[in-house]
C-alpha cells in the first residue's frame, strides 16, 4: 500500500481514516479513541468528498459508531488528516436533494454551534459566520436545482471554510445530541442534527444573545430592535429552513426502530456524555432540559 484514496460522504472519509490508522498502529481502532492516542505515523490520504457538509476532508477527526454499546465516539490526531483534498463540486452533481438538504444542515450546525462555543475566537468566528452565510446563500438553490454548478461549488469551499472554525472552536449541545440518535436508531448525521437544531438554538440563545444577533445579521434576516425577540431571529428561521427542506420531525424519523418518547430518557442520559457538551455556551444542561429539547423536536 502506498496511499489511502477516500471518496464518498463524511462516514466514507472516517473510514478511511480508521483503517489507514489500523493498517500501520494495529490493534483495534477502540485503542485510539480520544484525543492524540494514535502512536505511529500513518498512510498519506487523498481525500475526495462527495457531498458538502461534515468537512471530513480537512479535519483531524473520525466519528466512529461502537455498535456494542450503541455510541458513537472518536479519534482525533494531526497524523490522520487528509493530505491532498481534491474538492470538486462535480462528484456532488447527482447528490439527491435530500442528502444536500442533510449534509448542508450539518454544515450550518457547524457554523452555528462553533460560532458560540466557549472555545470560539476571533478566527474562528470568522470562519464560522462566513460558512453560515455561503450555505444560507446557496443550500436552497441546490435544494431546488442539483445541478446549479455556482452554488454547488460556493457549497464545497464554503465546507471547508467552515471546517476551519469548528475544528478549531468544536461543537455543542446539538452535536451531543445528534450522535446519540445515530447511535441509537441509525439516523443519517446531518437529519439527526437538522432535527434538533432550531430547539437548541434557541435554548442557547439565552446565554448568547448578542452572538445570536450577529449571526442573524449575517444573513440579512429582519430585525425588530428588541434583544428579546431578536435573539430568537435565528432559531426560528434554522426552524423554517429545516422544514423546507423536508426534514421530517423527530417521531417520524428512525431506520429500524420508531423513535417514542419512552425513548427520550436514554437519549438524554446519553448525550449528557458526549464530548461536545463541554463546548456548548449553556452549561445548566440537565437531563429534563434535553428532554424539553427532543419533545419540542418530536
Ligand atoms: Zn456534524
Amino acid at each position: 500500500i502506498d496511499a489511502f484514496v477516500a471518496v464518498g460522504g463524511g462516514s466514507s472519509m472516517d473510514t478511511a481514516k480508521a483503517i489507514n490508522v489500523l493498517t500501520s498502529n494495529g490493534g483495534n481502532i477502540m485503542d485510539y479513541e480520544g484525543i492524540g492516542n494514535v502512536p505511529k505515523p500513518v498512510y498519506p490520504l487523498i481525500a475526495i468528498p462527495t457531498t458538502a457538509g461534515t468537512s471530513s476532508e480537512i479535519t483531524n477527526v473520525a466519528a466512529l459508531v461502537d455498535t456494542k454499546s450503541v455510541r458513537k465516539y472518536v479519534v482525533i490526531d494531526n497524523k490522520i488528516v487528509a493530505d491532498k483534498v481534491i474538492a470538486d463540486p462535480e462528484f456532488t452533481r447527482t447528490v439527491p436533494a435530500g442528502v444536500t438538504a442533510a449534509t448542508g444542515l450539518d454544515a450550518i450546525t457547524h457554523a452555528v454551534e462553533s460560532y458560540i462555543s466557549n472555545e470560539a475566537t476571533y478566527l474562528t468566528k470568522y470562519n464560522s459566520l462566513r460558512g453560515l452565510q455561503i450555505f444560507y446563500e446557496n443550500l436552497p438553490k441546490v435544494y431546488e436545482n442539483g445541478n446549479d454548478m455556482d452554488a454547488r461549488e460556493k457549497m464545497m469551499l464554503g465546507c471547508i471554510v467552515v471546517g476551519f472554525g469548528f475544528s478549531n472552536a468544536n461543537l455543542g449541545l446539538v452535536h451531543a445530541i445528534a450522535h446519540t440518535l445515530s447511535a441509537h436508531f441509525g439516523l443519517a448525521h446531518g437529519v439527526a442534527n437538522a432535527c434538533v437544531l432550531p430547539y437548541v438554538t434557541a435554548f442557547n440563545a439565552e446565554k448568547c444573545p448578542n452572538e445570536m444577533i450577529e449571526m442573524a445579521k449575517a444573513i440579512n434576516l429582519p430585525l425588530t430592535g428588541d434583544e428579546e425577540k431578536d435573539k430568537f431571529a435565528l432559531a426560528n428561521e434554522l426552524g423554517r429552513m429545516v422544514k423546507e427542506m423536508g426534514i421530517r420531525p423527530l417521531h417520524e424519523q428512525g431506520r429500524e426502530h420508531k423513535i417514542t418518547e419512552a425513548d427520550f430518557d436514554i437519549i438524554a442520559t446519553d448525550a449528557l456524555k458526549e464530548g461536545p457538551l463541554h463546548f456548548n455556551p449553556r452549561q445548566d444542561v440537565t437531563k429534563e432540559t434535553i428532554i424539553e429539547i427532543l419533545k419540542k423536536a418530536f
